[in-house]
C-alpha cells in the first residue's frame, strides 16, 4: 500500500467552526493570532465529508497525519490528539506527526491546503486541498482511487477491484475520473504510466460492458 499523509487544519478540521465559538473578549486579546488560544483545537468541527472520505481512503492507502502545531501553542499538540481520537477513534493511533518540517517525511501523497511548513516540497505528490482541482473531499477521495489503480498490477485483486465497482452507482463516475487521469497523464508523457494506465482502462471498460478498443488500445 501507498502512504499517504493528511494535513489537519484547512483539511481535516475546519479551524473557522474553532474561532467561532471563542468569546469577544478572547478573540480580541489574541488578535492576529489565534491559532495560540489556550484549547482552540479541541474546538473544531471536521472539513465536510472529511470523516466519510477518511474512512473510505482507509481501504486503499497505509494513511498517517502530517500536521503543524503553532509553536507558541503548548496546548496543540494534545488537543490535535484528543481531536482525532474523538472523530476517528484508534484509526491514528501512533500514526501522528507533528511538525514544521513536512519535506522531511516519507510519502507517496499529502492532502494539504498550504504550501507551507515544507508541504510543497513534500517528497510525494502534493495534492493540494480547497484548490480548483481539489475543490472538496469528494474529488479529493476520486482522485486517490483512482490513483490506486496505478499502483498494482496485481490481476486477481484489480478484477475483484473492479467487479467491486461496479455494483455501485458510482462506478461511471469513477471510469470518468479514471479517463481524465489517463489523458492528464498522456499530456505528461510519461510512457510507462501510460501504458500501465491504458491497461487498467481497457480492463475496467471490458467489466463495465463498455469495451472501447479505439480509445486506448495498447496490445
Ligand atoms: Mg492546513
Amino acid at each position: 500500500m501507498k502512504k499517504l499523509f493528511f494535513d489537519m487544519d484547512g483539511v481535516l478540521v475546519d479551524f473557522q467552526s474553532g474561532i467561532d465559538k471563542l468569546s469577544d473578549e478572547v478573540k480580541k486579546e489574541y488578535e492576529g493570532r489565534l491559532d495560540e488560544v489556550p484549547g482552540i483545537f479541541s474546538l473544531m468541527d471536521p472539513m465536510p465529508g472529511a470523516i466519510e472520505a477518511v474512512h473510505t481512503l482507509s481501504e486503499y492507502y497505509d494513511m498517517y497525519i502530517l500536521s503543524t502545531a503553532p509553536w507558541k501553542n503548548t496546548t496543540a499538540y494534545s488537543d490535535k490528539l484528543a481531536w482525532l481520537t474523538k472523530h476517528f477513534g484508534d484509526l491514528f493511533k501512533k500514526r501522528v506527526i507533528i511538525t514544521h518540517c513536512k519535506n522531511l517525511c516519507d510519502g507517496d501523497y499529502l492532502v494539504d491546503d498550504r504550501a507551507k511548513n515544507g508541504a510543497s516540497e513534500f517528497p510525494g505528490e502534493w495534492v493540494q486541498f480547497g484548490t480548483e482541482r481539489y475543490p472538496d473531499w469528494e474529488e479529493v477521495t476520486r482522485y486517490l482511487i483512482s490513483e490506486t489503480l496505478l499502483h498494482d498490477d496485481d490481476d486477481e485483486k484489480l478484477n475483484k477491484r473492479l467487479v467491486n465497482y461496479a455494483m455501485v452507482e458510482k462506478t461511471i463516475k469513477m471510469l470518468d475520473a479514471y479517463t481524465d487521469v489517463l489523458n492528464a497523464k498522456v499530456g505528461e508523457k510519461d510512457t510507462k504510466e501510460i501504458l500501465a494506465a491504458a491497461k487498467l482502462t481497457n480492463k475496467w471498460l471490458k467489466v463495465l460492458g463498455e469495451e472501447d478498443e479505439s480509445a486506448y488500445y495498447i496490445d
